[in-house]
């Protein structure tokens, strides 16, 4: 797929309009491919029956019911029980009291060729994840791995402008015309999604959404000094992090207070996002307005709630942060009553997570943020599939399928921190988890 890629990317090149305007004709490439080369599927037929179904779509469970697994693809999607003939001849697990679940999908986890944590990450459940913002070699050791890893999609490094904070993870857009270089090189490189940066001038954000478009690489933002609104309005189609709409909803003074801090000095942003949340009013207009706009644009919309969380402390004192968060996770809820399209993103560690639980943390508090359960699991596997350009391939137990799929002590369709029991994982049709 990488090379099929790389041709139609060429052929594309070949058929381009001209100088300054080499952007090829949108291609119809079913899906977007991850970066790695996942496990080969097992050469067995494997049936799991006596399951509670929890597809991923949303609706009601099936109570219970069996799922068939062939060369790495489900094909069947049954309630009741499978017969004797079927279980004759396929390697066959019970899952009693146990529910079957997509595999999860994290749109938001950054690790630095760590292939033990990413491993770690496969274990509880992720079988899908991307890394928003980091150059390809960072991702190295995944072509080395000894064990199996998650399906990993890449962007290479997010788009930026000085004075940079993070130099050696952007690259530095000098021009419209560098941007649609960059992009086409990323897209050749392997990227299945484009970031921008919290300096990217607006000026170059239609080149980054047109170019990458022609890929059909999504672009995401990490906002601070632009807003969301604007951002959306040039054709962004994620916005990464709660926190990238506070610029739109504050009032004049203290959305000018907070760029002026931040513009000066890029450390300013984790404690002045804390203050201006603090100060936010969630019931103003403004609130409504940038939603939206979102809503009707179609954004999906990446919280990574656990990167924020702060909770009162032990005598029960609120400070500014924890009352920033707190409109965070109010900002959410109304999002998602608006219809927002929300999924999870991890940011791969939290406060108040041990290492490599972070999504069943985030998971919790979508919870919090008025989410139903079977939301939140639907906001983890149908929607970040779609977000990643995937519908077709992941994301759901669905016949057709890639068999990429949990099993979950419990039912978290009714207490979603039974997410955290997670008993045995399937990738691309075979146990890696059992
Ligand atoms: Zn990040």
């Amino acid at each position: 797929m990488k090379g099929l890629l790389k041709y139609l990317c060429l052929l594309a090149l070949i058929s381009s309009p001209g100088i300054g305007q080499q952007v090829p004709e949108k291609q119809s490439a079913a899906y977007l491919k991850e970066f790695n080369t996942v496990q080969e599927p097992a050469r067995r037929e494997i049936l799991i029956e006596n399951v509670r179904i929890i597809d991923g779509n949303g609706g009601i469970p099936v109570e219970r019911g069996y799922v068939v697994v062939k060369d790495g693809i489900i094909t069947a999607v049954e309630p009741g029980s499978a017969s004797e003939e079927i279980k004759k001849r396929m390697s066959v697990t019970d899952a009693k009291g146990k529910s079957l679940l997509p595999g999860l999908i994290d749109a938001h986890l950054h690790s630095v060729n760590d292939n033990e944590f990413l491993q770690l990450c496969l274990g509880n459940g992720i079988t899908t994840l991307r890394d928003p913002g980091h150059p390809f070699t960072f991702y190295q050791a995944i072509h080395f791995a000894d064990a199996p890893l998650p399906r990993i999609f890449l962007t290479g490094p997010h788009l930026d402008y000085p004075p940079v904070a993070y130099g050696q993870e952007a690259t530095l857009v000098r021009s419209n015309d560098h941007a649609r270089q960059v992009i086409r090189r990323y897209a050749e490189s392997g990227a299945s999604g484009i970031k921008i940066y919290f300096r990217l001038p607006l000026r170059f954000y239609k080149d980054v959404v047109e170019t990458a478009g022609a890929y059909n690489l999504p672009v995401v933002a990490h906002l601070e000094l632009i807003s969301a609104a604007d951002a959306i309005q040039e054709g962004v189609i994620g916005i990464e992090h709660v926190t990238s709409f506070g610029t739109s909803i504050a009032g004049a003074e203290a959305r000018a207070d907070f760029e002026k801090k931040v513009d000066e000095n890029n450390n300013a942003r984790r404690e002045e996002r804390y203050r201006l949340w603090a100060s936010l009013d969630m019931n103003s207009p403004k609130v409504g307005e940038v939603i939206d706009l979102a809503v009707q644009k179609n954004i999906f919309f990446c919280p990574t709630l656990a990167a924020f969380e702060r909770q009162a402390d032990s005598t029960g004192k609120e400070d500014f942060r924890v009352k920033g968060f707190k409109n965070m996770l109010k900002f959410v809820e109304l999002a998602h009553q608006a219809g927002m399209k929300i999924v999870v993103g991890s940011h791969s560690s939290s406060l108040y997570s041990k290492h490599g639980w972070t999504y069943q943390r985030e998971m919790e508090l979508l919870r919090m943020a008025g989410l139903a359960p079977l939301e939140v699991i639907k906001s983890g596997t149908v929607l970040n599939a779609a977000y990643f350009g995937n519908s077709p391939r992941l994301g759901s137990i669905s016949v057709g399928k890639a068999a990429d799929l949990i099993l979950v002590d419990g039912n978290p369709s009714e207490n979603i921190a039974a997410m955290y029991n997670i008993s045995a994982v399937m990738l691309n049709g075979d146990w890696v988890k059992k």
